[in-house]
């Protein structure tokens, strides 16, 4: 089985240089696309199923194609690589930045041909130093060789490639707020419609992706869209690097067939539970899923199967609830986090995510009252689709409400022994 994204990556190892990169057959797939014209190269991206890996899973090449493209477009247009990787227990992206930052390059090249983008940005993570510090060294080897600036490779096509590093807060991640980060203003998000990909940053057509995404359009353009197709389990193309993290025995990130079911991963891979331990469920896309239980683990780690079974595939990284965590003290952290990144840009997240976390932290400190459970499911519902401007709310309820369900237990045990039980 090939993993095309993480070949040659190891943690803590230096990425390859560009001469090395180019040895192992890097930016071939730049010369291929610009002998193509940029429909054609929509055209393998659509046939290969990729589906974006930022946690949304929406078609890439149906999100490039509402791009208004010809002569009459309107200029610059933009493309981001959404590198603001901030969804708790997620790391993937910081892997393939880390270790192999050409390949991000390349596909951002190639990206920006095909919807005929003027200027590109890698929005990254504030916390992620070594990565600007290599993407830095990489972007400035790619414009020396003429991959980057003007008529690149001597073709018609020129693309300027900046990065551009992030405030540091959650929401910077969402895109439309990214957008508004990146033209300096407060990083509130915007309503969509408009999509980015007609009105974007400074009102231009603009396509945001994630950096996972954007890393798999090269060997897709090299092998074409059979080859990733094949390389996956299930109707969306190719592999997907899914996590692990909690009281397993090998936490990790692993690149695998996309479709490969939770089980494997977590007995396989992440080498079952540590002695001690046993498994309780699971949040598998980040902490803005539903949680997953023990019959569930049969389930395929792909985004319509996840979905049928009730949660999404999210980030595809998977934290771990085991018996000698408190599910209470778990969410209490989580739904913290969410409160604080929250942006209060609209009354129902701000106001929300702190009652919810106060309400928690009652129930952790022995003051928790029997309405208490009803007032998180109403909050819970309050905060979800439709109700506030972006997903960071009902993300955020994603993990409570369904924690209520599975854990419903564990909180009455709180309110009834006055205590946390796990204290
Ligand atoms: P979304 O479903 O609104 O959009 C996903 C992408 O598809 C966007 O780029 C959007 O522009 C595009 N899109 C959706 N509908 C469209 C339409 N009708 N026309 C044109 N384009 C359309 O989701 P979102 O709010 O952008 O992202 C939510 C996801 O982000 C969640 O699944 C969550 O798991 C994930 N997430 C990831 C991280 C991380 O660190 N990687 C952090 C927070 C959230």
């Amino acid at each position: 089985m090939e993993t095309p994204l993480t070949n040659n990556i190891s943690p803590g190892k230096e990425p390859a240089d560009l001469r090395q990169y180019e040895n192992a057959g890097g930016y071939a797939a730049v010369r291929k696309a610009l002998r193509l014209a940029p429909a054609e190269v929509m055209a393998i991206v659509e046939e290969s199923n990729l589906r974006g890996r930022g946690g949304a899973g929406f078609p890439t090449a149906k999100k490039w194609s509402f791009v208004p493209m010809g002569d009459d477009a309107p200029r610059p247009k933009y493309l981001i690589c959404n590198a603001d990787e901030m969804e708790p227990g997620t790391f993937k992206d910081r892997l393939l930045l880390e270790g192999d930052p050409h390949q991000l390059i390349e596909g951002m090249i190639i990206s920006a041909y095909t919807v005929q983008a003027d200027v590109a940005y890698i929005f990254l993570r504030w916390a992620y130093k070594l990565a600007a510090e290599r993407l830095e060294s990489a972007l400035a080897e790619a414009y020396r060789q003429g991959y980057l600036g003007k008529n690149i490779l001597g073709s018609e096509y020129s693309l300027e490639l900046h990065l551009h590093v992030s405030a540091g807060r959650y929401i910077c991640g969402e895109e439309t707020a990214l957008l508004n980060a990146l033209e300096g203003k407060r990083a509130n998000p915007r309503a969509k419609p408009p999509y980015p990909q007609v009105s974007g940053l400074w009102g231009k057509p603009t396509v945001v992706n994630s950096v996972e995404t954007l890393c798999n359009v090269p060997h897709i353009v090299n092998r074409g869209a059979a080859w990733f197709k094949n390389l996956s389990r299930s109707a969306d193309g190719g592999t997907k690097l899914y996590g692990v993290s909690g009281r397993v025995k090998k936490p990790g990130l692993w690149e695998l067939p996309m479709g490969t079911p939770i089980r494997e991963i977590l007995e396989e891979h992440a080498g079952g539970m540590q002695g001690g331990y046993r498994f309780r469920g699971l949040l598998p896309g980040g902490a803005s899923t539903n949680f997953v239980v023990a019959d569930q683990l049969d389930v395929a780690m792909d985004f319509d199967s996840m979905q049928v079974a009730g949660s999404r595939l999210g980030t595809g990284a998977m934290i771990i609830l085991d018996d000698k965590t408190c599910p209470v003290g778990m969410l209490l952290n989580l739904e913290h986090f969410f409160a604080q990144e929250s942006c209060g840009w609209c009354t129902p997240c701000w106001s929300g995510l702190s009652w919810i976390e106060q309400i928690l932290q009652g129930l952790e400190e022995g003051s928790g009252q029997s309405s208490d459970l009803e007032r998180l499911q109403s909050h819970a519902r309050l905060l979800g689709p439709g109700h506030t401007f972006c997903a960071l709310a009902p993300g955020a309820a994603e993990p409570l409400q369904s924690g209520l369900k599975h854990f419903g237990d564990d909180f009455h045990r709180h309110i009834r022994e006055k205590r946390c039980p796990w204290r």
